[in-house]
């Protein structure tokens, strides 16, 4: 096994996918022994791209043995980590999420910008050190960008997101919006899911005060093919709010179309985080216009409702 292991969050996302394949990449070019690994199952949107660049899958890790050397990419709260991440040596970050609950032992390299990627921040590293990005790699972070930015419409992504994925379509010889947006698509399918896919394939743990939540989201391009299933999603979140002692559940079904969320909350707290948005649920439900990321536009407003 490598001496130092590169990942992402759980629930792994094109961009932890790819920023942990392709900083590895940069990482073993240095002659550093490092390994790319995910935490969990790739969604159906990373498979795509994965597929498409020709790369192979890394290997699921879920826990992580005391000493174990790692570089964190792609997020810094501990418990959107692996198991075993408190007895880890964290020798690097490279995020664009808040801090949290973030401390070391031993002095590490942290590196944290507020842009809409991390593999945006992985390019500018490339570039300053001199570093050659072939068309693998652009391919990759390429599909990291459209993944996290929504193909440029979501509020994180910045300016310099979008210039830098014309830039990397460019070394990877590719139409960025149909390229784009067939990646995309093919993440949306939430008709062959199963519930607990549908809730699980990106959902974030948060700790708000002394309350637990659970942000999921699912991208869609039919948002009633998932709300038309509510029976069902509600059962299996009541399990998952009873397992994992939640005070909400918060499952964001985001139109990529039409760039509006549909949002249903369970649990003891669903009126706080309703009333976040000033809002009030009808039948467990509420419409978001407008609103496509969670990082920007879900988590901040509950934070701030729950440290009231
Ligand atoms: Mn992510
Ligand atoms: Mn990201």
């Amino acid at each position: 096994m490598s001496e130092v292991l590169i990942f992402g969050h759980k629930n792994p996302d094109t961009d932890t996918v790819c920023s942990a394949i392709v900083y590895n990449n940069l990482k073993r070019l240095q002659g550093m022994d490092t390994e790319a690994v995910v935490l969990g199952e790739i969604n159906d949107e990373t498979r795509y791209s994965l597929e498409y660049f020709r790369v192979d899958v890394p290997r699921i890790v879920t826990e992580v043995t005391e000493g174990q050397k790692v570089i964190l990419v792609d997020h810094n709260e501990m418990q959107q980590s692996v198991v075993g991440i408190e007895k880890a040596v964290i020798k690097e970050v490279i995020d664009h999420h808040k801090i949290a609950n973030f401390e070391t032992a031993v002095p590490l390299y942290f590196r944290a910008e507020p842009l809409g990627c991390t593999a945006t921040i992985l390019k500018k590293i490339y570039e300053e050190q001199g570093v050659d990005i072939n068309k693998t790699m652009a391919g990759l972070m390429l599909s990291a960008i459209i993944s996290d930015s929504l193909l440029f419409k979501s509020p994180t992504c910045t300016l310099r997101d979008k210039i830098a994925a014309e830039d990397l379509a460019k070394i990877a010889g590719i139409n960025l919006e149909e390229y784009g947006l067939a990646m995309l698509k093919a993440g949306a399918n939430t008709k062959d899911k199963t519930i607990k896919e549908l809730i699980d394939v990106d959902a974030k743990e948060f700790i708000l005060n002394n309350d637990k939540l659970v942000i999921a989201q699912i991208n869609t391009i039919d948002t009633k093919e998932v709300t038309d299933r509510q029976k069902e999603l509600e059962e299996t979140i009541y399990q998952e709010i009873s397992n994992k002692s939640l005070s909400a559940f918060v499952f964001v079904v985001t139109n990529i179309l039409t760039s509006d969320s549909e949002v249903l909350v369970l649990g003891d707290k669903k009126e706080k985080v309703a009333s976040a948005f000033g809002k009030s649920l009808e039948n467990n439900l509420m419409t978001l216009k407008g609103v496509v990321s969670r990082k920007k536009q879900v988590v901040p407003p509950i934070t701030e409702e729950f440290n009231k």
